[in-house]
């Protein structure tokens, strides 16, 4: 049989003007980037797709581009030559392979469904829709109906000016927009399930993610750290470079606990990693902080208390989580590979010194009272000089 290639295809509402050739151009070096270790491709930029045509593991690679954001589908697809004869004796091949792979005994809704990227052909794409379905249908009438409005089994093709491509699957693409392509953002991430998928949905809609930490070593032994590398070990296959920001915080938090009211703990050191965070950010050139935050999840997460939080902040926080439910961060949280880390039993900082009664409607006066008792931007200028900033390779393994 001839070649076999992967075509992607990308949403159209970017594909206006000059974005598109921003767009395109980020998406196939994100997707060179995530290919790296599977094959050498040769990717081709066609209509409203990407044509990737790799040295070897066809079916490795196209499994690969269904997590790579900014496709809305991907199939495996064979290469012929834009003509009607050629592309029905391919559709035929096609097709046998694919009710090889099906049960027998089944009547199965079918349709043929083509589209044109050079409308120079020689046919409409109704007319060619016919035409192959005829042929491709003939020795399998006994197995095949056609059903245009709810087929299960679609046999694509799709024509362009130098070649036509053939398909009998689509999966899904992850949707959203190349990662990067709307800027860089930092992810406050803690060891719990929220923030790794709030930092997944920022990906998700374009951002290049770095990630800040915030660790109380010696309070805390250092295994939390190593989680949650682990935990960026297994977003870092969504996006070309991770950087993981660990940020000691023992000190702000002796500091908050010595001289700061005891219900306001969580809410000041929420505040102390805005503004550590926000720093950082300013420092990449990033234009926000992203937490995993859910409205009224738990007593930080307040109205009055994420005011309180948020406005520590030197640039914008987006909270992709803020009306999702548990259960729905646990799906995704499955679905992206990082729930069982982020379960793995481990005290997270914001334990360390944790009062009996938090409060749950902070008032920014009293913050900013109780901030006047402590060192604040010394205590920032010393966790900064204690980061630690590491470039994280994806992988699913231990360290
Ligand atoms: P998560 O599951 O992400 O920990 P959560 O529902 O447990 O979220 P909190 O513990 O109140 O909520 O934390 C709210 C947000 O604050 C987190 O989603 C995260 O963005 C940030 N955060 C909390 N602890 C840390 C930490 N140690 N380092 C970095 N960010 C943190
Ligand atoms: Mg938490």
């Amino acid at each position: 049989m001839t070649e076999e290639v992967v075509v992607a295809r990308f949403g159209e509402l970017w594909l206006k003007g000059r974005n598109r050739t921003d767009f395109e151009r980020r998406l196939a070096k994100n997707c060179r980037e995530a290919l790296a270790d599977i094959s050498e491709v040769r990717i081709e930029r066609a209509n409203a797709h990407l044509i990737f045509r790799p040295a070897t593991r066809v079916h490795d690679v196209a499994q690969r581009l269904t997590e790579v954001f900014g496709f809305t589908s991907i199939s495996l697809a064979r290469v012929v030559a834009p003509e009607p004869e050629a592309i029905a004796a391919m559709a035929s091949t096609v097709l046998d392979e694919a009710l090889e792979a099906r049960p027998r005994g089944t009547v199965i809704p079918f349709r043929v469904q083509s589209r044109r990227g050079d409308k120079r052909f020689p046919m409409t794409s109704a007319e060619l829709d016919r035409f192959v379905a005829d042929r491709a249908m003939k020795p399998h009438r006994e197995r095949l109906a056609v059903e245009l409005t709810r087929p299960e089994l679609t046999l694509g093709v799709q024509v362009n000016t130098d070649k036509a491509l053939v398909f009998a699957d689509r999966m899904p693409g992850a949707g959203g927009l190349p990662a990067g392509s709307i800027g860089r953002a930092v992810c406050l991430l803690s060891g719990g399930i929220d923030s790794p998928v709030a930092a997944w949905l920022a990906m998700k809609r374009g951002c290049e993610v770095s990630f800040a930490a915030f660790h109380s070593y010696p309070f805390i032994g250092e295994s939390y750290q190593a989680k949650v590398r682990r935990v960026v070990r297994r977003l870092a296959r969504f996006q070309p470079r991770s950087l993981l920001h660990e940020v000691p915080f023992a000190e702000v938090q002796t500091a908050v606990r010595d001289h700061c009211p005891a219900s306001y703990r969580t809410v000041l050191y929420r505040r102390m990693m805005q503004r550590i965070a926000g720093r950082i950010a300013t420092e990449a050139r990033a234009g926000a902080l992203v937490t995993g935050d859910s409205l009224g999840q738990v007593a930080s997460q307040t109205l009055e208390n994420l005011a309180c939080i948020g406005s520590a902040s030197p640039v914008p926080v987006l909270r992709p989580l803020i009306a999702f439910d548990k259960e729905e961060t646990i799906r995704i949280a499955r679905s992206i590979g990082t729930y069982d880390v982020s379960i793995e039993p481990e005290p997270d900082c914001c334990t360390v010194f944790q009062p009996k009664h938090p409060i749950l409607r902070g008032s920014l006066a009293v913050c900013e009272d109780a901030e006047t008792s402590i060192d604040v931007e010394g205590l920032v200028e010393a966790a900064l000089e204690g980061t630690k900033t590491k470039r994280i390779r994806p992988g699913v393994g231990l360290s």
